[in-house]
């Protein structure tokens, strides 16, 4: 036996944990939580697999063109693939299609996505130049207009569900048509990556076949937001342009693995199955239903006694921009003399859960906790608020 030579370990590792927050893409705890069968095709990816081989051929296959093919069938656009995130979607698509050329985007949409991402300092580092038009508060058409010419690459321009005020007041159509008179492309970076409309949560949320419809000719989406996967970045539109992309040297350092591209694919199939695929916990817990959360959150505050009860909450979809979207829920409030205290304690509890601190209460909003959960969280609860 070796022995160990790190005693104590300099980091524990990665832990499962129990959201219960109320933000169901929760940056902290790795956005979205994979499905059954999403798990599972993980834990069959994990030995070797078909990554790269036809096996009906036996002949050598690009690890991309079969989630890519998926993605485009599932999301209604003509063509696809798949990287590693979001932002390797945005720095592939300047790289392959306006090296050298001009990035126009309006001023309201250089936004600040997580902490460690700012759009700008990331197109920076592309080989495409920025041009901003407009100002933070409004930008028109003339703007785009006035800063579009011959050396123009690629019009750009960010969905922001935040409901910024002022923001972009042209339209997707009207870019489309000033992208089409230059003869270059307009792209969308939409990061939610809806494929239908999800009616009940998110009315305003637009999909990926829509703005395709309304005029994009590329749409940038995220794989572990709305779409309800793992982390992965999804390149759809137009077939000549993402070819660009995937044939772009930068494509091999920004390409999906093996873990990755089986959630992704698993995610993807459930798309295909249902308008609604409630099999996705995130589907789930956005589509939750406001008196089943107040039945659950009565029935825990019941269990868990000492004064706990049911109280209105308000969850979030999370997510960076798509964090400003609330909906309305339920928790079990927890009065506690020292909140913050509690909280910590429940963290470094087993299993951990992460649940909010107000200044009288311990407040665990139930649409993030999977129902299957709620005993478990009762009894740790229980036994931590005894002293
Ligand atoms: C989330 C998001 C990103 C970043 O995507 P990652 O998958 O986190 O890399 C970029 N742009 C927009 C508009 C987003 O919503």
């Amino acid at each position: 036996m070796p022995t160990p030579r790190l005693d104590p370990p300099p980091a524990l590792p990665l832990a499962a944990v129990v959201n219960a927050t109320g933000v169901v893409l929760h940056p902290k705890l790795g956005r979205a939580p994979l499905s059954a069968a999403a798990r599972q095709a993980v834990l069959d990816a994990s030995g070797y697999t078909t990554l790269e081989i036809d096996p009906a051929t036996g002949r050598h296959q690009s690890r991309t063109s079969g989630p890519g093919r998926l993605a485009a069938e599932v999301l209604g656009a003509p063509a696809a693939t798949v990287v590693n995130n979001g932002a390797a979607a945005l720095l592939l698509t300047l790289h392959a299609l306006a090296t050298g050329r001009e990035v126009v985007i309006s001023r309201g949409e250089l936004v600040e996505i997580g902490r460690s991402y700012r759009l700008p300092d990331l197109i920076a580092t592309t080989p495409a130049r920025l041009v901003e038009v407009g100002t933070a508060n409004h930008t028109r058409l003339e703007d785009y207009r006035h800063a579009t010419h011959a050396g123009t690459g690629l019009l750009l321009t960010v969905h922001r569900p935040d409901r910024h005020p002022g923001g972009n007041e042209t339209t997707l159509a009207a870019l489309a048509e000033l992208a089409a008179e230059l003869g270059v492309p307009l792209v969308h970076h939409l990061g939610s990556g809806l494929p239908h409309r999800m009616p009940a949560a998110l009315p305003d949320e637009p999909s990926v076949a829509g703005s395709l419809a309304a005029g994009a000719d590329l749409v940038l989406v995220s794989g572990d937001k709305l779409l309800g996967g793992p982390q992965a970045g999804i390149i759809a539109g137009r077939a000549d342009l993402v070819a660009g992309c995937e044939r772009h040297a930068l494509a091999r350092a920004l390409r999906i693995d093996k873990l990755q591209r089986a959630a992704l694919e698993a995610t993807l199939w459930s798309w295909a199955q249902a308008e609604l695929p409630a099999d996705l916990p995130v589907v789930a817990m956005l589509d939750a239903d406001p008196v089943t959360l107040h039945q659950r959150a009565v029935w825990m505050a019941e269990q868990i006694g000492r004064d706990a009860r049911a109280v209105r909450s308000s969850a979030r979809v999370g997510g960076s921009l798509l964090s400003a979207v609330s909906l309305p829920s339920w928790a079990v409030g927890v009065p506690s003399h020292d909140p913050p205290r509690l909280a910590a304690a429940l963290l470094a509890g087993e299993p951990p859960i992460l649940a909010r601190a107000d200044t009288d209460q311990l407040r665990l909003d139930v649409r993030t906790i999977p129902p299957s959960r709620d005993v478990e969280v009762v009894e740790v609860v229980r036994a931590l608020s005894a002293g």
